[in-house]
C-alpha cells in the first residue's frame, strides 16, 4: 500500500516516489505520496509527477479507488503514463492545498461553535460549507458566528494529530460530529484532530489535512445561512 505522507505532515509539498503500477484507466499508484485523495468533503490534490528526465505529468486530481482502496493519481487529458518502477518527484499544487487546509480547519472551529449534529460539508478553494441539523432557526446568527470564529482563529490555538483506540472512540461516541461519516475501522487506531490544549476547542476523528495553528487560517466571513429543509441549515463561509 502507498505510504500516506500527508497524514502526519500536511505541510509536505513534494516527495520522491516510485510508480507501483498504472491501472487500466491510466491512474497512477505510487509507493508513497503527498497527494491527498478526495474524501471527507475535501477535494483531491492536483499537481505534477516529475520524471527523472524532467518530463512532467500533470495530475488533475487524486482519488481513492473504491474497490482496492489505492490512492490513484489521475493524469490530466493527454498525458503519457509513466512506466511501472519509474522514479518521480510527486509535487502538489501547494497554493490550492494550503487554502483547502485553511478552510477545512475553519470548519472544525465552526463545529465547536455550532452545537448541533453535522449532516454534511464541503471544502472549497476559497471557503466552504457545513450543514447542521438545527431545530431552532434563531440558534445561529451570521454576524455573531463570524465574530466568534475570528476570535478563535486569532487566539492561534495549536492543531495536533493524535491516535486513539477504537475502544476509546466506542466509549466516547459524541466525538463523532458528522452523522453520515463513520471513521474507518479495522486498523485498531483512529486518527483524531485536536484543536487547543488537549483538544479543548475541538477533538474529533478526521483524516483530512489541517494547518498547524488556527492563526494560519486567517480571517473568515460567514456569508450565508441557508434553510435546507425543515431541520437543516447550511452555513457558508469564505476565506477573506
Ligand atoms: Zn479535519
Amino acid at each position: 500500500m502507498t505510504r500516506e505522507l500527508f497524514r502526519d505532515d500536511a505541510t509536505l509539498e513534494e516527495c520522491a516516489a516510485a510508480v507501483s503500477r498504472v491501472n487500466d484507466r491510466g491512474g497512477i499508484v505510487l509507493d508513497q505520496t503527498v497527494f491527498y485523495p478526495t474524501g471527507g468533503g475535501q477535494p483531491g490534490d492536483s499537481g505534477v509527477l516529475v520524471l527523472e528526465d524532467g518530463v512532467e505529468i500533470a495530475i488533475a486530481t487524486t482519488v481513492k479507488d473504491r474497490e482496492t482502496g489505492e490512492i490513484v493519481h489521475v493524469p490530466a487529458e493527454g498525458q503519457e503514463p509513466p512506466a511501472p518502477g519509474a522514479k518521480v518527484t510527486a509535487r502538489i499544487n501547494m497554493d490550492l492545498r494550503r487554502r483547502r487546509m485553511r478552510a477545512h480547519t475553519a470548519m472544525h472551529l465552526m463545529c465547536a461553535l455550532v452545537p448541533f449534529p453535522v449532516t454534511g460539508g464541503q471544502v472549497g478553494d476559497d471557503g466552504g460549507r457545513l450543514d447542521f441539523a438545527i431545530d431552532d432557526p434563531d440558534a445561529v446568527n451570521r454576524e455573531d458566528l463570524t465574530e466568534k470564529l475570528n476570535v478563535m482563529i486569532a487566539r492561534n490555538h495549536p492543531v495536533n494529530i493524535a491516535y486513539i483506540s477504537e475502544e476509546e472512540l466506542d466509549a466516547n461516541p459524541e466525538m463523532v460530529r458528522t452523522m453520515s461519516v463513520k471513521p474507518p475501522r479495522g486498523a485498531g487506531t483512529i486518527r483524531v484532530v485536536e484543536i487547543g490544549e488537549n483538544g479543548e476547542i475541538d477533538r474529533q476523528p478526521c483524516g483530512g489535512t489541517h494547518v498547524s495553528a488556527t492563526g494560519e487560517i486567517g480571517a473568515v466571513e460567514v456569508t450565508k445561512i441557508e434553510k435546507k429543509g425543515r431541520m437543516n441549515r447550511r452555513i457558508r463561509f469564505r476565506l477573506v
